[in-house]
C-alpha cells in the first residue's frame, strides 16, 4: 500500500546517501543505434542534440525539465483527478501542499514556470525598469525584454574564480545590488533570485545571501519592490544549505525551503524540475492585493484559478511530487548521483566545474578541447562528438551558444560578450538513470575528448536569409534559433 509522506521520513539505519530510497517498477526501452547512424543523424539535425528526434538519444541530459520519472504514489494519485473546470476537487490537496511548501498564503497553479513568470513580469515590471538578478534564467530574461525592461545579471565574484572552493557560487553580488539601488533605485521594481543558479553552472545560493538581499531591498528601495524567487529547484538548493551552511544540518529540507521562501514576496516555480512531475508550476504570494492583481492575467494566459492550465490529474501528481522532491532521503540520493557522475568524469581526466551541486554536472569544455578557441564553441564541438561516441545528449552553454547580448543594445550581435566559461550542462533527470548510465556518459565524453584536435571548431551560420529576424522583444530567445556548423567533419 501507499507509503505516506511521514513514513517516507521515518528514521533509518539504511544508508540512503549511498543507495536509493526507492526501487524500479517500470522500465523504458531505448532505440539501439550505431556510431555511423549517430554521425549521420547529428549532421542531418543541424549538429545539435536538442534538434535530434529524442528517440535517437540514449541518455538524455540536455535538460532535467519535465523528464522526471513519477512514483507509484503519483500515478496512483492521478486516477483521483477531478476534471471539473471550476473548483476542481483536485486543487484542494495541491493548495494544501503549496501552502505548506512555501509558507505563503496565496497560491495559484500555472501550466509551467514561464506562464507564472509572464503574469508576474506583466504586472510588476515597467518599461525602462532595471531588473537585477543573480543571473536571469532564459525565460525571465526574455520577459524583461518583452516588457522593454533591462535584465541585469550580478553574480557574486566567487563564481568567476575557477579555483575558489566556495559552496555558494550562485549568490548575488549584494555590494552591486546595493550600489544599483543607491544610484538608480527609482528604476528598480523587482529583484529576481534564481535558486539554484541554473545558468551559472547550477550553483546554489546561501540562506545568508537571501537574508542580505531582503534587507538591502527593505533599506534602499525607492518605490515598491518585489523580491521574486525563481524556485524551479529550490529543494536541491535547500540540500546544499543543509550540508554546507552552518546552522542548518539538523533541519529538514522542507523547513529550509520555507525559510528561503520567507525572505521573498513572490515565488514562481517550474514544477517540471523539483516538483517531480512532467508538467506543472505555481505562483505563491504573501500579499492578497498582489494575488488579486494576478488573477485576471492567469485566467487570460493559463486558465481559471483552480487549475491554471493543468488537468485535474496533473494537480494531483504535483501535490504528491512536491513532497517527494523535498524529502531528505530522496535529495541525498540525487546528490549521490551527481557525485557518482562527477567522479566518473574526474577519474577519466574530464575537467568539471566545482563544486558539482545537486542539479547536475557542468563540464569545462575549454580544458577538454584546448585547441578550440572560445569563439569557436569548444562545448558545442564536444557535445556533438560525445553524441557520436555514445548516444548521449548534452547542452552546450559556451560563448558560441550562450554568449550574452549587451542588455542595453541587445540587437547588436557585435556586442555579444564571451561567456565566463565554456560549459556543457549535464542536467540529471530525476529517478531516471542508474550509476551505470552515468559511467557510460563519462566514458562517451572521455572518448570524444580523446580525439583531441581532430574535433572540429564551430562557426555561426548566416541565418539572414533563412528566417525573419527576431524582434527586439524576443531577442532573449536568440539561442534557440541560431545554427552552427563545424569547419571540418567530425571523426
Ligand atoms: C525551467 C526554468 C524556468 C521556466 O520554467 P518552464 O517550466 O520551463 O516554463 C524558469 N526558471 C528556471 C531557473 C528554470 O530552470
Amino acid at each position: 500500500m501507499k507509503i505516506s509522506d511521514e513514513e517516507m521520513m521515518s528514521p533509518t539505519d539504511i544508508p540512503f546517501d549511498k543507495v536509493p530510497p526507492y526501487r524500479v517498477k517500470v522500465v523504458e526501452y531505448v532505440m539501439p543505434t550505431t556510431r555511423n547512424e549517430r554521425k549521420q543523424l547529428i549532421r542531418q539535425h543541424t549538429w545539435s542534440a536538442p534538434n535530434l528526434p529524442a528517440e535517437y538519444i540514449y541518455i538524455n541530459l540536455c535538460t532535467d525539465s519535465g523528464t522526471n520519472a513519477m512514483s507509484d504514489r503519483q500515478w496512483g494519485a492521478m486516477w483521483l483527478g477531478d476534471e471539473s473546470y471550476f473548483n476542481s476537487k483536485s486543487w484542494d490537496p495541491l493548495q494544501h501542499v503549496l501552502k505548506q511548501y512555501t509558507g505563503m498564503e496565496f497560491v495559484m497553479p500555472c501550466h509551467q514556470g514561464r506562464s507564472g513568470e509572464a503574469i508576474i513580469y506583466e504586472t510588476f515590471v515597467k518599461k525602462g525598469d532595471l531588473v537585477p538578478s543573480n543571473c536571469h534564467f532564459t525565460t525571465t530574461r526574455a520577459h524583461c525584454y518583452f516588457q522593454e525592461a533591462e535584465p541585469i545579471d550580478i553574480t557574486c565574484s566567487e563564481y568567476f574564480d575557477e579555483e575558489s572552493d566556495f559552496w555558494f557560487k550562485g549568490n548575488m553580488d549584494t555590494g552591486k545590488l546595493k550600489k544599483l539601488f543607491i544610484e538608480q533605485g527609482e528604476r528598480v521594481g523587482l529583484v529576481e533570485v534564481v535558486v539554484p543558479n541554473n545558468l551559472c553552472a547550477g550553483q546554489p545560493v546561501s540562506m545568508k545571501n537571501l537574508r542580505d538581499i531582503r534587507s538591502i531591498i527593505d533599506k534602499y528601495k525607492r518605490r515598491d519592490v518585489i523580491f521574486s524567487l525563481d524556485a524551479a529547484r529550490i529543494s536541491e538548493n535547500a540540500w546544499m544549505i543543509k550540508k554546507h551552511e552552518s546552522g542548518y544540518g539538523h533541519k529538514s529540507c522542507l523547513d529550509i525551503v520555507k525559510e528561503m521562501m520567507s525572505y521573498a514576496d513572490i515565488s514562481h516555480m517550474s514544477a517540471k524540475k523539483g516538483g517531480l512531475v512532467n508538467i506543472g508550476g505555481f505562483v505563491a504570494l504573501k500579499d492578497r492585493f498582489q494575488y488579486q492583481r494576478l488573477q485576471p492575467k492567469l485566467i487570460r494566459i493559463d486558465g481559471f484559478m483552480t487549475y491554471g492550465g493543468l488537468a485535474g490529474r496533473d494537480l494531483e501528481a504535483l501535490a504528491v511530487g512536491l513532497m517527494e522532491g523535498v524529502n531528505d532521503y530522496y535529495l541525498a540520493d540525487k546528490q549521490r548521483q551527481c557525485d557518482v557522475f562527477a567522479q566518473a568524469c574526474e577519474k577519466r581526466g574530464i575537467s568539471i566545474f566545482h563544486p558539482a551541486c545537486t542539479l547536475g554536472v557542468w563540464i569545462m569544455a575549454e580544458h577538454c578541447l584546448p585547441h578550440i578557441d572560445k569563439h569557436n564553441g569548444p562545448a558545442t564541438a564536444l557535445c556533438v562528438q560525445a553524441y557520436i561516441e555514445g548516444g548521449i545528449g548534452l547542452t552546450s552553454m559556451d560563448s558560441l551558444h550562450r554568449g550574452r547580448e549587451d542588455s542595453r543594445d541587445p540587437m547588436n550581435l557585435d556586442k555579444i560578450q564571451l561567456a565566463p566559461y565554456e560549459l556543457i550542462r549535464c542536467a540529471l533527470p530525476r529517478r531516471v538513470y542508474t550509476d551505470a548510465h552515468y559511467d557510460w556518459c563519462a566514458e562517451s565524453i572521455y572518448r570524444a575528448m580523446s580525439w583531441g584536435d581532430k574535433v572540429p571548431p564551430y562557426v555561426r551560420q548566416n541565418m539572414n536569409l533563412s528566417r525573419p529576424a527576431l524582434e527586439k522583444r524576443d531577442i532573449g530567445l536568440r539561442a534557440f534559433f541560431d545554427e552552427y556548423e563545424p569547419l571540418f567533419d567530425h571523426p
